[in-house]
């Protein structure tokens, strides 16, 4: 028996299950070529400013970076027009997540609220603190996906410390309007004046219209709420880790007194000034995945599976019914060499979440799904209706 002994909490613990890699597929089938979309990485790439600031810097990698990173949050202060003491970095938003819940909520003592299902690290990083996890049901029995924010609202009490709500929402695709977020963050800050209601807005800006849903791009800041932000699907740096948060000012000021003081290295900065100057690959990132989203939804329909709107750079489906089981799907793409996302972690064995990819890769899912389900030949159903969100 080990001497080692580990808090329950760890014990207990039900780690983050990731999307699988290219390297564990690629040698599992023996397979040279092989497509991910299992992770809502960006179609296009690298950004080629990025990988010329990486390479400009590597000879660098030998120093501290500067503590504070302040000439990217200089960057997002311009970029957000919003004064640069509410901003934060982290090492990918993952570890803004992980710091808002060690910041605010009191191990045995207080609580976070967020939806079932959702985004999987507010819960793991919850409990990994020793905080109480509440959870609301999405409206799964109308099936949209929806947020009940009045059935949200009541699991806060006078101990909840953060609200978590994903904006659009993995893994459904679902976005809210603004105006309904919005109310959500004016009800809270009167039932519990201490709890920060925090907008996961990591794929905002893939949706056709960002300022329709997002209170950040439309300037409208709630006081009590903070925006989380990623550079790791629309920047296209997902490996580096880089993420960013509008906070409270005062909120802010302890982020900056508690994160490790190194935890934004010095590629990751340098890559994500470079990725924000670099408009036209966003803009290119933005118009292929409108695209893309459109394409997969339709030739996803064609085959009958249920597809649920999205403003995001994912789809969420469910195969025709009376078929075969997601699982069995899900594993015949791999053999083909293209690695979608179960979503049994959450909760949601019969459901499959794929990222929109670029023009190639999405023909080749398509012309796999077509394979397996055994189904008519491309454009057979005209009518079938996809639409995002
Ligand atoms: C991908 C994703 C993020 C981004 O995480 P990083 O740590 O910045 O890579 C944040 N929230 C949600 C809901 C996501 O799906």
């Amino acid at each position: 028996m080990s001497p080692i002994s580990v808090r329950p909490a760890i014990e207990r613990l039900d780690p983050y299950s990731p999307g699988l890699s290219i390297a564990e597929i690629q040698q599992k089938y023996g397979l040279t070529q092989v497509i991910k979309l299992a992770s809502n990485e960006n179609p296009l790439g690298a950004s080629p400013l990025v990988l010329e600031a990486i390479r400009r810097h590597a000879a660098y990698a030998f120093r501290y970076p500067q503590g504070g990173n302040p000439r990217l949050v200089k960057a997002l202060a311009e970029l957000h027009g919003i004064d640069q003491s509410r901003i934060v970095a982290g090492n990918g938003s993952d570890e803004i997540i992980d710091l808002l819940i060690r910041l605010f909520a009191e191990p045995g003592k207080h609580s976070v609220v967020c939806f079932e299902p959702c985004f999987s690290i507010y819960p793991i990083q919850s409990r990994i603190s020793g905080v109480e996890v509440r959870r609301c049901p999405l409206n799964i029995a109308r099936n949209d996906f929806s947020f009940d924010f009045e059935a949200l609202l009541n699991l806060v009490d006078d101990k909840t410390r953060l609200v978590f709500i994903t904006t659009p929402d993995n893994p459904s695709g679902y976005c809210p309007p603004r105006q309904a977020v919005k109310t959500l963050a004016g009800r809270l800050a009167e039932a519990a004046p201490c709890c920060l209601l925090v907008v996961d807005e990591a794929y905002i800006d893939f949706a056709d219209d960002e300022a329709a849903f997002s209170l950040l791009a439309s300037r409208d800041l709630p006081e009590n709420a903070v925006f989380l932000r990623t550079f790791s699907k629309s920047y296209a740096l997902a490996g580096l880790r880089l993420g960013y948060g509008i906070l409270p000012h005062s909120a802010a000021e302890c982020f900056w007194r508690a994160r490790l003081p190194f935890s934004v290295n010095i590629l990751a900065e340098e890559a994500g000034l470079a990725s924000l100057a670099d408009t036209a690959f966003r803009k290119a990132t933005l118009a292929a995945v409108r695209e893309g989203r459109q394409v997969l939804g339709r030739g996803l329909a064609e085959m009958h599976c249920q597809v649920w709107p999205s403003a995001a750079n994912f789809l969420l489906f469910q195969l025709p019914p009376k078929g075969i089981p997601a699982k069995t799907c899900f594993e015949a793409l791999l053999e083909k060499g293209i690695i979608i996302r179960r979503l049994e972690s959450y909760d949601l064995p019969e459901h499959l979440r794929v990222s929109v990819g670029n023009a190639r890769e999405n023909a080749a899912f398509l012309a796999a799904m077509r394979d397996i389900l055994g189904g008519p030949p491309s454009g057979a159903r005209p009518g079938a209706e996809f639409r995002s969100q």
